[in-house]
């Protein structure tokens, strides 16, 4: 029977809870504070851009691996923000976002039997990536509040082990690593011979510390595949424009992958995207930061009055809750009766991402939930007041 054949395909992982929370989120036309995407505009300079292209009938496939202007504009970008250099025409290839980036950047290097390192709690891609290329996952717990923990890190390597996965800033966590913990990583994946496929997305949303790109620490260049994208920096995560920096020699069996998965990312929007790479100033990526700041603020006290208990993030734009002090539900059921207004006592529901979801032990996740805040300070004014509600 079919179902047994698509059963065998997909064993070992469930649908994702983030996405499965916005269509709950619809279902009770509740605040959504679950999926990470902007309920605001994008700057205007890409919405004229892929006009412009449009309207210049921009609409067949771009080179596979990118449009050459786009790649031009991401290897001047990284030479700006991080000093890196990088060859665009053997080093960067754009997908379809950085979630297709991660996905065919491991199934080019992971082979089946494999083990690859992923900290948690973890962004829930990255474990069913693994299990796609018929590897094993192996979590590492992450702490929130001490630095790495290199020796439990290095515990779990064996002759197995082939990458690490970092994400930094950190979903759902927020933390942003810092050089000293990096330099550990970068000594450990060069004693051990590991590639470090590290997702670095939210690069660009920061309130503390600064993004340092794994690939910039001495020895990592050549074992480094460096994922972002212009989802979370120019707020158009629909567009699905993801990138990849990676040595010449990675980058070539990556570019298979690619080319065999999706043939190439929207072409009109990777010439919108070039154009605002290029045109963009620092004041653009200052206030972006700066109104991400004044957002976590907003939520962040929100949920202290309601009874949370969580920390603001250094990064990115997630905040991990603990609901222990409001409810005894699993996160599970908490999640979905936030999102139903909490049975009477809010006038609109709040949805989150349950915690579980972030873990392999559903256990380890069963106090927490995931709030975003990549929305206007007043959908989060309107959600603090709803939660507010529940301290009564
Ligand atoms: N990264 C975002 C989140 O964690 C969006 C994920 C997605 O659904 N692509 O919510």
């Amino acid at each position: 029977m079919t179902t047994v054949r698509t059963a065998r395909r997909t064993h070992g992982f469930t649908e994702s809870v983030i996405r499965e929370m916005t269509r709950v989120a619809n279902e009770h036309g509740a605040i959504n504070l679950a999926q990470g995407f902007p309920d605001f505009p994008c700057p205007d300079v890409l919405k004229e851009a892929a006009c412009a292209a449009i309207r210049a009938d921009v609409n067949q496939y771009a080179v596979t691996w990118g449009s050459p202007r786009l790649r031009r504009a991401i290897a001047a970008s990284y030479a700006r923000w991080y000093g890196m250099e990088v060859d665009e025409a053997r080093e960067v290839t754009v997908t379809c976002g950085a979630t297709e980036a991660m996905a065919s950047a491991l199934m080019a290097v992971i082979n089946p039997g494999d083990e690859v390192l992923i900290f948690e709690p973890f962004y829930e891609n990255y474990g069913p990536d693994a299990i796609l290329c018929g590897a094993v996952p192996v979590w590492i717990p992450l702490d929130t509040d001490r630095p790495l923990d290199l020796d439990r890190l290095e515990a779990a390597v064996t002759t197995r082990t082939r990458a690490i996965v970092l994400n930094t800033p950190n979903n759902p966590t927020g933390q942003v690593f810092k050089r000293a913990e990096l330099e550990g990583l970068a000594q450990l994946c060069q004693r051990h011979d590991l590639i470090a496929f590290t997702d670095e997305i939210y690069e660009h949303i920061l309130y503390e510390g600064t993004h340092i790109p794994l690939a910039t620490i001495p020895g990592m260049r050549e074992r480094t595949v460096t994922i972002s994208g212009a989802s979370k920096t120019f707020s158009i995560t629909g567009w699905r424009i993801g990138t990849i920096v990676a040595p010449e020699d990675l980058t070539l069996a990556i570019r298979k992958v690619h080319d065999f998965l999706t043939v190439g990312a929207p072409a009109p929007l990777q010439e919108a995207c070039a154009v605002a790479m290029e045109t963009l100033g620092d004041d653009y990526y200052a206030g972006l930061a700066t109104a991400y700041g004044e957002r976590r603020e907003v939520l962040v006290s929100a949920l202290l009055s309601a009874g949370f208990r969580c920390e603001p993030p250094a990064g990115a734009y997630y905040v991990l809750a603990d609901f222990s002090a409001i409810s005894d539900l699993d996160d599970d059921a908490f999640a979905r009766w936030l999102t139903r207004g909490a049975d009477g006592r809010m006038e609109r529901g709040v949805a989150s991402v349950p915690g579980s979801s972030f873990f392999h032990d559903p256990v380890l996740g069963r106090r927490l939930v995931r709030f975003a805040f990549c929305k206007q300070t007043d959908t989060l004014r309107e959600a603090g007041e709803q939660l507010r509600q529940l301290a009564g």
